[in-house]
């Protein structure tokens, strides 16, 4: 993986003072709860702003952002540390390659991580897609079969291109409510998570504008049309993901050469098993026996046995 060293995370002092003042809160609440360390990782489809939203998080341009093809071929971790406090964000290439999942894509994102803890999934979208298809599930399983269902409970989406004007008199609300169930339908299919489970747990949909052109308010924050100022919204929500448990992810050996770490066919082993006992062990066992007894045995073996007197 290209490596940076932790530097100093200068890019925070490029935001508005109010922005800066709340992400100190909610970083602060972190090490109070003896996290101090954050490691991010951004997935999706190609193009849909995921190196964007890495250079909006940390105020600095660390990842190539492309209009066109996605630049970045391997994973990019980026650290940056701030009073004591170090967060990582790991940029990840497109995982979709005509019109499929790229597996082989996938597989060199889990290798680049090994012995890293993933604290956080952000599975990056675009608000301003109309559209969720089998392609959209595909790319949710892979992602769940390579990290297992666990990092659900570590995930957050993220829409990108959240300034926009909702087509056909919708409101904002309403549109990003409807954008959001649909998104959210199609991980819980490609997660393959029960429905209660997923209504207990649900994962938070959050709007992000990487645009230079996004609006700000009075105190010069980013804000969305609903006057959300969304960036410091997405690291409070970071945090509340982080508060509400779930477990990390720690990318080791086992996870990288394992099955699907989902574990799908354990449920056979014991029958399988058991069968093999009954079927298999014991049937041979039963046709060793009865070919022992009937095996006719030499004459200095029965002669030995006392018997050879009693057949001659
Ligand atoms: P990636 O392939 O997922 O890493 O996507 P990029 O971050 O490279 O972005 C792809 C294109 O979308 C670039 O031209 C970005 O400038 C643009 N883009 C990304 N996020 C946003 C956004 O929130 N709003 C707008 N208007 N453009 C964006
Ligand atoms: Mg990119």
């Amino acid at each position: 993986m290209a490596t940076q060293a932790v530097r100093e995370w200068l890019g925070i002092q490029q935001f508005p003072v109010a922005t800066q003042n709340k992400l100190h809160e909610y970083l602060g609440k972190l090490k109070q709860e003896n996290v101090n360390t954050l490691t991010i990782l951004v997935m999706g489809k190609g193009g849909v702003g995921k190196s964007s939203t890495v250079n909006s998080i940390i105020g600095e341009r660390v990842a190539a952002v492309s209009a066109f093809q996605s630049e970045v071929l391997r994973p990019v971790i980026c650290s940056r540390s701030r009073a004591e406090f170090t967060l990582n964000i790991i940029d990840t290439p497109g995982i979709v390659e005509g019109g499929y999942v790229n597996e082989q894509a996938l597989e060199v994102i889990k290798r680049s991580l090994l012995d890293k803890t993933i604290d956080i999934l952000l599975y990056v979208d675009r608000l301003d897609a109309y559209r969720v298809d089998t392609l959209d599930r595909q790319v949710i399983k892979a992602i769940t079969d390579t990290f297992g269902k666990g990092i659900w409970q570590r995930g957050l989406i993220v829409l990108t291109h959240a300034q926009l004007s909702p087509p056909d008199g919708l409101s904002y609300e309403d549109f990003f409510a409807k954008r959001s169930e649909a998104l959210l339908k199609y991980i819980r299919l490609g997660a393959r998570i029960k429905k209660q489970e997923f209504q207990e747990n649900s994962i938070p949909v959050v709007l992000v504008e990487n645009s230079g052109r996004c609006k700000t308010d009075d105190n010069g924050e980013k804000v969305l049309p609903n006057g959300i100022a969304w960036l410091p919204n997405l690291v409070k929500t970071i945090t509340d993901v982080i508060m509400n448990g779930g477990k990390s992810i720690l990318v080791d050996q086992k996870l990288i050469d394992g099955p699907n770490p989902n574990d799908r066919g354990k449920f056979f082993i014991p029958l399988i098993l058991a069968f093999q006992y009954f079927f298999v062990v014991k049937r041979i066992q039963g046709a060793i026996k009865r070919d022992i007894a009937k095996e006719s045995k030499p004459l200095w073996e029965l002669r030995d046995m006392g018997l050879a007197n009693r057949q001659f």
